[in-house]
């Protein structure tokens, strides 16, 4: 039993989550609620980012199950400080290289969504995205060469320092963007201002990206475009990364490199044998056929080699196909009572059990959700006839 929920319930995960549970959460969670696409809901992202923090370490996860909210923040562990919900999403989708980050335009993050067939077969998606490119006009300079000059309201430092008097004897110094350049520390006279971009020296533009999505790739998987990122005067631009988000599939369910399948059967196909047809996602039959006189039993597991997901490396080699078995036994009176020794005689003979003079001979009904009720409704009934409760008994 964990303390609290809290930080499980922003994830949307149960508290027995496995850590890729959490992990998956967390990334369409963090993508969907990122402020380049969520603007308003920059207090929910810092959230799933601290509940994430919290859970994707096993010793935070473990202080926070057992002491909930109150022990993060008190215990040893970094007394509760969170990282930086930014931090921690670009650790997450690579940000590469935080240390060159000055340098750098930052990384855009983009959900694919995917099919299971399309890892199984292999496809590739044309992405269109907008993004800034240098003006090409201008070539970055946002006007005429020699047009651009440093902003005299803020002597080229792109802050405006204001000194206020707060007491006698006392100023105050505030910091603040220099207005009247956004904070660029340079301006162009508007007649000099290249009429292509406007002076912003950058231009949107629609970009259209191929990704190719190989055989046996995986949910979550990261596709880089290495400086497809925005453009900016100066800086080396980020890169664009495609996740890949796989879609549930109606059969399949994917384990690794395994595939994984229930199938149903009926009780004489589990006990006299069956023949079944299988449709692969190339489009293929396969026929599977079990062994004369094998038992097959609900919730049994078989497979069959090499018609799983193929491997990325190498995707002539495929994981494991593997089928559990479902069976469906006959409806009531299926068979007419008096044939019921016919069958009984080919069956497995039944064991004798003890019965004793002291044994209860009891009822066997349906089971049922309101049967269950039943029971509860029983006591808060119980409790209501009875007025001050069990306290006043033991005192008269
Ligand atoms: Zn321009
Ligand atoms: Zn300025």
């Amino acid at each position: 039993m964990v303390k609290e929920t809290a930080y499980y319930d922003t994830l949307g995960v149960k508290p027995n989550a496995t850590p890729d549970e959490i992990k998956k959460a967390y990334r369409k969670l963090a993508l969907k609620y990122h402020p380049d696409k969520n603007p308003k809901e920059g207090e929910k992202f810092k959230l799933i980012s601290q509940a994430y923090e919290v859970l994707s370490d096993p010793k935070k996860r473990d202080l926070y199950d057992q002491g909930g909210e109150q022990a993060i923040k008190e215990g040893g562990m970094g007394g509760g400080n969170f990282s930086s919900p930014m931090d921690i999403f670009d650790m997450f989708f690579g940000g590469g290289g935080r240390m060159n980050r000055e340098k750098r335009g930052k990384n855009v993050v983009h959900q694919l969504a995917v099919s299971l067939n399309d890892l199984y077969n292999g496809t590739s998606r044309k992405l269109a995205l907008q993004k800034n490119v240098i003006c090409s006009k201008c070539e970055g300079y946002g006007g005429k060469k020699g047009a651009v000059e440093k902003c005299t309201t803020c002597k080229g430092r792109g802050v405006q320092v204001r000194v206020q008097q707060i007491g006698p004897g006392m100023v105050q110094q505030i910091q603040s963007m220099c207005s009247d350049c956004h904070g660029e520390g340079e301006r162009i006279n508007q007649k000099d201002r290249c009429k292509q971009c406007s002076g912003k020296k950058v231009v949107r533009e629609k970009k259209i990206l191929e990704v190719h999505i190989n055989k046996g790739m995986k949910d979550g998987q990261k596709i880089m475009f290495s400086g497809e990122g925005d453009q900016e005067p100066g800086l080396e631009p980020g890169d664009v990364v495609i996740v890949l988000d796989q879609k549930e599939h109606d059969v399949y369910q994917r384990q690794q490199n395994d595939l994984i399948m229930k199938m149903n059967i009926t009780l004489v196909e589990a006990l006299c044998g069956f023949k079944k047809p299988i449709e692969t996602m190339d489009g293929r039959i396969l026929q599977v056929t079990s062994f004369p006189g094998e038992v097959i039993k609900y919730g049994h597991f078989k497979c069959i080699r090499n018609e799983g997901m193929p491997l990325q490396r190498d995707p002539f080699e495929k994981g494991l196909l593997i089928i559990q078995f479902e069976v469906a036994f006959p409806d009531n009176h299926w068979l007419p009572v008096e044939k019921l020794p016919l069958l009984e005689a080919l069956l497995p003979p039944r064991e004798e059990e003890m019965i004793t003079d002291d044994t209860e001979v009891v009822e066997l009904v349906e089971f049922s959700e309101q049967e269950q009720n039943r029971k509860h409704r029983g006591e808060a009934y119980q409790e209501d006839e009875r007025p001050g409760g069990g306290v006043q008994c033991q005192t008269s």
